[in-house]
């Protein structure tokens, strides 16, 4: 769309314009204009990632305090009120990232990622690496396997889910299975029997920390006070998997995983993608993939989660969903709060959900 203010174009046409801009989530109007849902009592920013409303419960707002003298309230996702925050690149790329997810089955090109984020496929790749850890190749591979084993759970055959996840052809994803799964589609169905998961703990800002990986990627990241814990939650997490202690030294991978993550719980980083190896049912992939979108800083409440996935009835199975994850951190289930405000539960504590929330507050809220 071509890029004009707001103001410029008058009447219906300019109402069709924002609407357009709206639907497209198009971030080069964000700061430009406000759109406010008369029924929820919510305004975003143009460009806010949650479902879009219905085009007659909309009205357009050229400013925040208009939209709250009209009685809307900001929103928690997209935080209408800092349009312009965070740095532009980090906008950009995390908006690639949301993308991929969202698109993760369709043929997705570098080019036209680096494209879409409006940087030089050189520029890209580094601003990528830079901000998300590992390099956009790496990621659109992670999500197509994390697309890929969502179908598969669903029991259809495999070539099916092969074709549906985005690959071009079956040995692709057969070669694919062999380099990022680490299971053949037929072993993961009977619960990843034969894989082995090396793990190792930490410590950290929030106790000790433990991370389990195969090795295509994480497969848990939980604290505990003893290593004993930790390890009989990893068991019991994977009952047909070898474990074993990661030997050192550590592989390349993982001390750059463990850089991201301490960079990342220093407030240093806000965007955490690492590669994931994980097992779950579609539903519980579907809520981790979204909760990943939830900005730093940000939260939301379990049923508004439940709504942006279009389940508007699910808080419930959503809230079970953010109780079964397995990789804390890179699957942010701390940023989903009761709707009341209180903080809800937390599988490893809620004096670390509040440690997580209250440090992200008050990053987000720094300049630049
Ligand atoms: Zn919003």
């Amino acid at each position: 769309m071509k890029r004009t203010q707001a103001g410029e174009a008058t009447g219906l046409f300019q109402e069709e314009l924002l609407w357009k801009a709206v639907r497209d989530r198009d971030r080069s109007w964000d700061g430009k204009f406000y759109v406010g849902v008369m029924t929820t009592g919510i305004y975003c920013r143009p460009s806010c990632p949650s479902r879009p409303a219905l085009r007659r419960n909309v009205r357009f707002f050229s400013t925040p305090e208009a939209a709250e003298r009209a009685g809307l309230r900001a929103c928690l996702r997209c935080h209408p009120k800092t349009a312009g925050g965070p740095h532009p690149d980090t906008e950009r790329i995390r908006d690639v990232c949301d993308y991929v997810r969202r698109n993760a089955a369709e043929p997705l090109s570098l080019a036209g990622l680096a494209e879409r984020a409006g940087l030089s496929p050189f520029h890209f790749h580094r601003t990528f690496k830079a901000i998300v850890g590992v390099t956009p190749k790496q990621f659109l591979d992670a999500c197509r396997v994390g697309a890929w084993k969502g179908q598969l759970r669903t029991n259809r055959s495999v070539t099916d889910a092969s074709f549906e996840a985005g690959f071009s052809s079956l040995s692709r994803a057969y070669e694919r299975a062999d380099t990022r799964l680490g299971m053949t589609p037929a072993q993961y169905r009977r619960g990843g029997e034969g894989l082995t998961i090396s793990y190792a703990a930490v410590d950290g800002p929030l106790g000790r920390m433990m991370i389990g990986a195969t090795d295509r990627g994480l497969c848990f990241l939980q604290f505990a006070e003893r290593d004993e814990e930790l390890l009989a939650m990893l068991r019991a997490e994977y009952p047909a998997a070898r474990i074993e202690p990661m030997p050192e030294p550590f592989s390349h991978d993982f001390d750059q995983w463990m850089e991201a993550l301490r960079e990342h719980l220093a407030g240093q980083r806000r965007v955490l993608e690492l590669p994931l190896d994980l097992r779950a049912t579609a539903f519980q992939m579907q809520v981790w993939r979204y909760l990943q979108g939830i900005p730093y800083g940000a939260v939301q409440s379990y049923r508004e989660v439940a709504e942006g996935l279009g389940r508007p009835k699910a808080a419930r199975a959503v809230a079970r969903a953010c109780a079964c994850n397995r990789v804390a951190l890179v699957i942010p289930c701390h940023r989903v709060i009761r709707g009341t405000g209180e903080l809800g539960g937390y599988r490893w504590g809620l004096d670390r959900k509040r440690a997580l929330i209250d440090r992200e507050r008050s990053v987000a809220s720094r300049k630049g």
